[in-house]
């Protein structure tokens, strides 16, 4: 499918790169094509950033039938731009699509869309350390109907936020409070779906761990409230004894990029990188007997976040002395390499736009 595109004749002032932030800027342009029945997806086109104009009865409104993804494009030092291991989020955009009854996107094409966009919009992708351009697709169901029921018709768009480094002030670990309350995802629901929804249901968990101090919430599993799934954004491993663990995928968990890098990352090193259950119990124990070495977070945001303190009940768990673990450290640094394009790419995962 050809995607037009239609360049502003009033491009924005470009912002202050030192100061990015994140998700608050967009740049100049965006990606949109429309789903209905007859013609499949069509109308594909590059066209100024504006707002959507929808009726008040579209059905994502309601019915929060929607889908989105999350990705990054990186400037090398030589000033190309790389996107990392881009196949695995549109694999993952349409595993969410058939769990929400969306139709299917042709991952070549997505791939194209992605790529065409961030070329028309290439110099917002920032150069500073740290920095990169987030690329957020999604879909949503656009019916004008209030039955609950599979829209017939549905619009993908693509938008683009520059955003700054992460770890500006340098890698900080983060102080994060398990939830025993209030759950996220069950198996069978949307849980490895990145869907709206699942961020719908844990923002009041997220909004407890603030007020408390904490920086994001560690969910149990809906059933046994036990076993450990996964922190607010991102996938979680813990390092106890030497052993690397990480929850297995059962369904409720978001099975992230990072998490498969880092997983793979790991045992290239030759590390025991273990996918099972892991129990809040466990790692409670592990502590107390002076074996948990290390605990971080993998996500595209952050991509490696070490945790320095976990909250569970009237229990504060200091690890590693709130500082940064050996693992945490080298999977940050081997990661952002191959994203940067710094050093050699041997698992083929970045791909030049
Ligand atoms: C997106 C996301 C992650 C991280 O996935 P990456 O592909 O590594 O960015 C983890 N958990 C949830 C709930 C997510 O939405």
């Amino acid at each position: 499918m050809e995607i037009t595109v239609k360049r502003t004749d009033s491009p924005k002032k470009k912002p202050d790169w030192s100061k990015l932030g994140f998700g608050k800027i967009f740049t100049d342009h965006m990606f949109e094509c429309d789903y209905d029945p007859e013609r499949g997806w069509h109308d594909a086109r590059i066209v100024p950033f504006h707002n959507i104009s929808l009726s008040p009865a579209c059905m994502v409104f309601h019915y929060a039938q929607e889908m989105f993804e999350g990705l990054k494009a990186y400037r090398t030092e030589k000033g190309d731009i790389l996107l990392f291991r881009p196949d695995k989020n549109i694999e993952r955009m349409n595993n969410t699509n058939e769990r929400m009854c969306i139709p299917k996107v042709d991952p070549d094409f997505a791939l194209e869309a992605i790529k065409t966009v961030v070329k028309v919009d290439s110099d917002w992708v920032p150069s500073l350390p740290g920095t990169s351009l987030y690329i957020r697709p999604f879909i949503i169901a656009t019916d004008e109907f209030l039955g609950v029921h599979p829209s017939k018709t549905y619009k993908f768009v693509i938008i683009l936020s520059p955003s700054g480094s992460y770890y500006a002030a340098g890698i900080n670990p983060v102080k994060i409070a398990v939830e025993d309350e209030y759950v996220r995802a069950v198996r069978g629901g949307t849980g490895f779906a990145k869907v709206g929804g699942n961020y719908a249901a844990s923002l009041i968990g997220q909004q407890k761990a603030e007020e408390n101090g904490y920086a994001q919430v560690l969910w149990l599993d809906g059933i046994y409230h036990k076993y450990i799934d996964e922190v607010g954004a991102m996938n979680v491993f813990f390092k106890i004894n030497g052993e690397i663990i990480t929850p297995k995928l059962e369904g409720s968990i978001l099975p992230g990029v990072t998490r498969r890098s880092a997983i793979e990352l790991l045992r290239s090193e030759g590390y025991t990188v273990t996918e099972r259950r892991i129990s809040i119990d466990e790692v409670s124990e592990a502590h107390d007997a002076g074996k948990l070495e290390e605990m971080f977070g993998t996500g595209t945001a952050a991509v490696v976040s070490p945790v320095g303190e976990l909250y569970w009940g009237n229990k504060k768990m200091t690890i590693n002395n709130f500082e940064i673990g050996q693992v945490s450290a080298m999977l940050y640094e081997k990661l952002t390499s191959i994203q940067w394009g710094k050093a050699e790419d041997k698992f083929g995962w970045t791909v030049k736009i």
